[in-house]
């Protein structure tokens, strides 16, 4: 496996057909990402079991039940009430899942995501704490979308601070989500560890619908 500055890429395959998935498989890739729970099951059945999906839509809670028996790592967690659902399912499939929190770093206000101080809150709770079958792995943000390189940079650099800040004393805390087609360079130079990465893979998407 390639690690350019020690990251991994996920192939982001929503939308693209399973037979566009398998070629990436054959040249070697096994990290994908799905963004809808039902195409992710759909694909799933049609696909390798040696790949690792990662879920990078948005998720709600009563949907979690269907990735719990297979999901290797949620990226999207924006509740306590959906890690604790996670949680829940997990123990039920005897497993343990990878999850990292969704920070909000954008100016945008459309995107989904905790604020620093909501995550630093959240990772004192004393109930996810006591939680088995969830390993909060690390953090995951979008840049704002614009082309505007110092103001994206500024964005992944502070979540990679946040990163830091809070790893001290968490062991299982490694990863750094950030970066897609647009920007993963500047994502790789703030100290990335998982690009998440689609068009530039698989060529422009249509629009869903
Ligand atoms: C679709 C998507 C990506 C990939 O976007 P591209 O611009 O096609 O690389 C990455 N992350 C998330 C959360 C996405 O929804």
């Amino acid at each position: 496996e390639l690690r350019p500055f020690g990251a991994r890429l996920i192939a982001v395959s929503k939308t693209r057909a399973p037979e566009d998935v398998k070629e990436a498989y054959a040249a070697g890739q096994r990290l994908f990402g799905e963004n809808y729970v039902q195409e992710l099951s759909e694909k799933r059945d049609l696909l390798p079991v040696d790949i690792q999906w990662h879920f990078i839509g948005h998720l709600q809670s009563n949907k979690v039940k269907f990735l719990s028996p297979f999901v290797s790592c949620i990226q999207t967690i924006d509740s306590h009430k959906l890690l604790m659902e996670i949680d829940r399912q997990a123990q039920r499939s005897g497993r343990v899942i990878d999850c990292l929190l969704q920070i909000h770093i954008a100016q945008e206000s459309t995107k989904f995501g905790f604020t620093f101080d909501e995550a630093r809150k959240l990772m004192e709770d004393q109930q996810l704490q006591a939680c088995q079958n969830i390993r909060v792995a690390g953090v995951m943000g979008m840049a704002t979308n614009t082309e505007e390189e110092d103001m994206i940079r500024s964005e992944f650099r502070l979540l990679r601070s946040f990163f830091e800040e809070l790893k001290i004393g968490r062991p299982d805390f490694r990863e750094v989500s950030m970066g897609m087609s647009g920007d993963y360079r500047i994502a790789l130079e703030e100290g990335s560890t998982l690009v998440r990465i689609g068009s530039a893979i698989f060529g422009e998407r249509k629009p869903k619908g």
